[in-house]
């Protein structure tokens, strides 16, 4: 049986390429989400800034709210308001379509408390692929998949330190960031180490191909 926290434990087929997918801000709009959690306990959420609590404000405030404050909502948002985001645009039709040609991972950094809400909201958008709740950079857990096929395999996440990591534990694998909210892109650092698209049909289009190409 798979443990969600132990990346070892979950299958991966060496005669088929491999797709590590993030969650939040790839295949489900979070901040979109956590806004509206928060919006209903007397916060308001105004993007100014790639970051998290810093945009978050009790309302009419000018001061972001402090990280107690902060990580006390984001945990209760994990337990009680998760299930309930929205996919990105066009996610969900695309990873659907990627599976016909790839193994599909989820490897989504969460709070352990996640895991049941985050499970029921995947097979609730006929997305019930394995999933790993990691803690920390990703480096590791991408690299302990992808040993385990001789098939190419890609890594997408919208954040830097987990493609970074990915970069230095698993350089073979492609990896693409994805930023899915659209207020939040502008103020989303990239990098030139990994391909930006923010667009799935694109990124669809692009990891099919990268999946599907064996390196001589
Ligand atoms: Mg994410």
């Amino acid at each position: 049986m798979s443990d969600p926290k132990d990346p070892a434990s979950i299958e991966v087929r060496p005669d088929r390429p491999l797709l590590i997918v993030d969650v939040d801000e790839v295949l489900g709009l979070f901040m979109h989400g956590f806004g509206r959690y928060v919006a209903e306990r007397g916060y308001e959420m105004r993007i100014e800034r790639f970051a998290l609590f810093q945009n978050i404000y009790k309302v009419g405030d000018t001061q972001h709210i402090d990280v107690p404050t902060g990580k006390i909502l984001f945990d209760d948002f994990f337990r009680f308001g998760s299930e309930h985001m929205e996919p990105a645009p066009n996610a969900i039709a695309s990873l659907n379509r990627l599976a016909c040609s790839a193994d599909i991972v989820v490897l989504t950094n969460a709070p352990g408390h996640a895991r049941l809400p985050r499970e029921r909201w995947l097979a609730r958008h006929g997305i019930d692929y394995p999933m790993i709740i990691n803690e920390g950079p990703k480096g590791e857990a991408v690299a302990s998949l992808a040993t385990r096929t001789e098939h190419p395999s890609a890594f997408v996440d919208d954040l830097l330190h987990n493609l970074d990591s990915a970069a230095k534990a698993a350089p073979a694998v492609h990896r693409f960031q994805h930023v899915a909210d659209e207020r939040l892109r502008q103020y989303a650092p990239a990098s030139p180490l990994h391909r930006r698209i923010d667009d799935w049909l694109t990124l669809a289009a692009e990891l099919e191909a990268v999946l599907t190409t064996r390196p001589r």
